[in-house]
């Protein structure tokens, strides 16, 4: 069922104080909403203020799972916003919560392989998770007779395996799938770090992180677990973290059909769209939309009056 129409926040100083007053809590979507690539919308940083200054806690959402945090706090350094790494919650991180603290897999079996970057190496290691793959040399290679034969009686694999996990993978190779193919086929849970079909960048798109999990949705018949928005995955991997109520948390976001979709199936108390993105008001207007934001604004320092 889809709600009634948002309520517009642009120009009305108590409807924006009473909105803020609600909530403890803002989970903030990034790319459209604080900066579009690299150019920063004015006024993000002092919008980010005011709510700090009013007590409000903020959580950077991404689904970017090349990053760590780490990684991800640099960005947002060099874009001269202010943050913590215990702000940032990317679905690298995403998905070493989800496995550590919600599936909790008895060892030995619990260790992962990964279809993946450094970042998701380094969140995976934050949280003490066991991995192989990943950026390992040894599987950035041609397949070889060896392999499949090794593969096939399965003394090429770790029998500790039980999870496979893919990302973003700038290196993915025959031989990757191979491997990972025979770990589902045995058993291990299918996570991904999110399912975003295409990767924007330099006005163009390339393949996303949903995309390295093709081949093997079409080869085991599964869907993996994903662990960015619109997952509630993702959500229950945040709460795992930050323990809020969701009553008093809003989620703020430029897409309907990602943060918007998130945040309402998370059954927050609230949802904030944002027209600086790829959303348009037309969308959540349309008589047959499926989402619709609880409230809007024309941009996000729109709520700094
Ligand atoms: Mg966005």
């Amino acid at each position: 069922m889809v709600g009634q129409l948002p309520k517009y926040l642009t120009g009305d100083p108590a409807a924006i104080n009473e909105f803020i007053d609600q909530f403890d809590i803002f989970l903030f979507d990034c790319d459209g909403v604080l900066w579009s690539g690299d150019h920063l919308f004015p006024g993000t940083v002092e919008t980010l203020e005011l709510l700090r200054s009013r007590g409000k806690k903020i959580v950077f959402v991404t689904n970017n799972s090349t990053k760590s945090r780490a990684d991800y706090q640099k960005k947002l350094t060099s874009l001269g916003i202010p943050s913590t790494v215990d702000e940032i919650f990317a679905s690298a991180y995403s998905s070493a919560i989800y496995i550590s603290r919600i599936l909790r897999l008895p060892a030995p079996k619990n260790k992962v392989f990964v279809l993946g970057e450094n970042g998701i190496e380094t969140e995976l290691k934050s949280e003490g998770i066991e991995f192989i793959g990943g950026t390992d040399p040894a599987y950035r290679r041609d397949i070889t007779p060896e392999d499949y034969k090794g593969l096939a009686d399965g003394s090429l694999l770790d029998e500790n395996i039980g999870v496979v996990l893919a990302g973003l993978d700038f290196h993915i190779n025959y031989l990757k799938y191979s491997h990972a193919y025979q770990y589902l086929a045995r058993g291990a849970k299918f996570l991904a770090t999110n399912i975003d079909s295409t990767l924007p960048s330099n006005h163009t798109f390339f393949p996303g992180a949903g995309s390295i999990s093709i081949p093997l949705i079409h080869m085991t018949k599964q869907q993996p677990i994903a662990l960015g928005k619109p997952s509630q995955a993702m959500m229950d991997a945040i709460e795992g973290k930050f323990q809020f109520d969701r009553k008093k948390a809003c989620m703020v976001g430029d897409r309907l059909d990602t943060d918007i979709r998130f945040g309402i199936e998370g059954k927050l108390g609230g949802t904030l769209a944002v027209l600086t993105g790829v959303s348009r008001k037309e969308d959540w207007e349309a008589e047959g939309a499926s989402v619709r934001p609880a409230y809007y604004v024309e941009k996000l320092s729109d709520l700094k009056g």
